[in-house]
């Protein structure tokens, strides 16, 4: 039994979360304590020592996944050229979604990961644009907003809307190719009988339409362009809904 390991949350800690001299001398008494490094990565500045303050923490709690994904984070912040952090940095987010929790965001991560993966093979983006930009979404997010990683790429120059319509194609063919169960709304479209020409227009004018702050859904896009009917619409609406509810049985 380890004494002077804190526990988490550690109770000293609560009290001097903002004081930078009380929390390096619960450290320097000998304490174990990740609390206390995860509050002194907070308090500090300079991107080293935050990078040292997380390494210590990290180190302390090895089984802590959100803690070494912001640590590998981290070295990359000060080092961007770091390969082997961004290899194990990709290693340990994939491990989260292995894990399965947060399942909202994992899947919007996977689906990001995935899109990202796409436009690094059309060659619209380089790998490290790819890393970067999945760093932008996950501090957006971290900031309580909720955001695509395709508006991501275009809000940061990356891609223009019509590269991302394009890919959003080809994400929907390579599930239609893989017999994945249809999750967009425009794939489910395809299935009604929508040219996929019509929809990458249509994903093409939501992506611009969104950029100047107006959102408008594809089904109201192509109704509006007489591109598909409101029947079809219903249909491919109800089929997403019921395969929606298949994945919570
Ligand atoms: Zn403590």
């Amino acid at each position: 039994m380890d004494e002077l390991l804190c526990p988490r949350p550690c109770p000293a800690v609560a009290a001097i979360r903002r004081d930078f001299n009380a929390l390096r001398d619960h450290l320097a008494v000998g304490h174990r304590c990740v609390d206390a490094w995860l509050a002194l990565a907070d308090l500090v500045t300079v991107p080293e020592r935050r990078l040292d303050c997380l390494g210590r923490a990290s180190a302390l709690a090895a089984d802590d996944l959100e803690l070494e994904i912001a640590y590998l984070e981290q070295r990359l912040i000060v080092d961007p050229g770091d390969t082997e952090a961004s290899g194990a940095l990709r290693a340990a987010r994939a491990r989260r979604v292995l894990m399965g929790h947060k399942p909202r965001i994992f899947k919007q991560m996977d689906a990001s990961l995935t899109l990202g993966t796409i436009l690094v093979q059309m060659g619209a983006i380089t790998g490290q644009e790819l890393e970067w930009l999945l760093e932008e979404q996950a501090a957006v997010r971290r900031r309580g907003n909720q955001v695509m990683f395709g508006d991501v790429a275009v809000a940061r120059g990356k891609v223009t809307p019509e590269t991302l319509a394009r890919a959003l194609i080809l994400q929907a063919q390579q599930r239609i190719n893989n017999e994945a169960a249809p999750r967009a709304l425009g794939e489910y479209l395809v299935a009604e009988g929508l040219p996929l020409e019509r929809l990458e227009q249509a994903l093409t004018e939501q992506i611009y339409l969104r950029r100047v702050g107006r959102h408008e859904t594809l089904g109201e896009i192509l109704l509006r362009r007489r591109w598909i009917t409101r029947d079809q619409l219903e249909r491919a609406l109800a089929k997403q809904r019921r395969d929606m509810m298949s994945l919570f049985r």
